[in-house]
């Protein structure tokens, strides 16, 4: 290495940022290359007319590691806020970022008659999600394998007759996805779970 730098980092998006972040942190000298004259990455944001386009992420999951590292290199107390996702079409307004029994609650408010099938779809769901964070548990493998075999458009159209609920519970809005339903239940367990987060400011 050279006697200026301990590190030299080659691209400054995100990760080569809070890399050299956390190097400079720890006490060592960081150079860091960036070919294009914009830094971020894909995580950039350009301003035209008034107006601000994200070339990339809007927010991100596991607020708890993310937003670890964000205030250990800000060292000031980052205030992070969940999204809050609504489907607005079919002249509905669904919310999608609450809990499972509160999405039941909702859901069951907005079609009745799909009371006994939104219960049960949400209680597919934590059955899989629970499945797919151990997948060395009891029955757990044999629930992801059978669950890897079957889309999540044949499980809808077997369990709920209305199709914009369909359409709702399979990809927030837009169509049932041909998607396995492990994939189906990790996306509704990051929307309504998890959440997405960004950081205010
Ligand atoms: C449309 C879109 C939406 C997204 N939405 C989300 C989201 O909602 N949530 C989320 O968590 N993630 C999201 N992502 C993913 C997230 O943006 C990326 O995972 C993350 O920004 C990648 O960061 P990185 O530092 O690894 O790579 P990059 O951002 O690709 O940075 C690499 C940098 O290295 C530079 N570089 C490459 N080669 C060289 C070289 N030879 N010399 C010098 N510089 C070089 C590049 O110019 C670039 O600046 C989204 C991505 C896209 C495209």
């Amino acid at each position: 290495m050279s006697e200026k730098w301990d590190v030299v980092i080659v691209g400054a998006g995100i990760g080569g940022l809070t890399a050299a972040a956390m190097l400079v942190k720890a006490g060592l000298r960081v150079l860091v290359l960036e070919r294009t004259t914009h830094f971020g990455g894909t995580a950039y944001v350009y301003k035209r007319k008034g107006f601000t386009f994200p070339m990339g992420p809007l927010g991100f999951s596991t607020p708890s590691l993310v937003g670890g590292i964000l205030k250990s290199l800000d060292g000031e107390d980052l205030k992070l806020s969940p999204i809050q996702y609504r489907i607005k079409a079919f002249d509905l307004d669904i919310p999608l970022s609450l809990p499972f029994p509160k999405m039941i609650e909702e859901l069951t408010r907005i079609f009745p008659a799909e009371r006994k099938s939104v219960s049960q779809f949400f209680k597919d769901m934590e059955e899989m999600i629970s499945a797919i964070q151990f997948p060395e548990q009891g029955l757990n493998r044999s629930i992801l394998e059978n669950g890897e075999k079957r889309s999540a458009q044949a499980y809808l159209s077997g369990l709920i007759d209305d199709w914009r609920l369909r359409r709702v519970l399979g990809s927030q809005g837009t169509q049932e996805p041909y998607s396995s339903l492990p994939l189906l239940a990790a996306t509704w367990n990051l929307i309504s779970n998890e959440g997405v987060w960004y950081p205010g400011g």
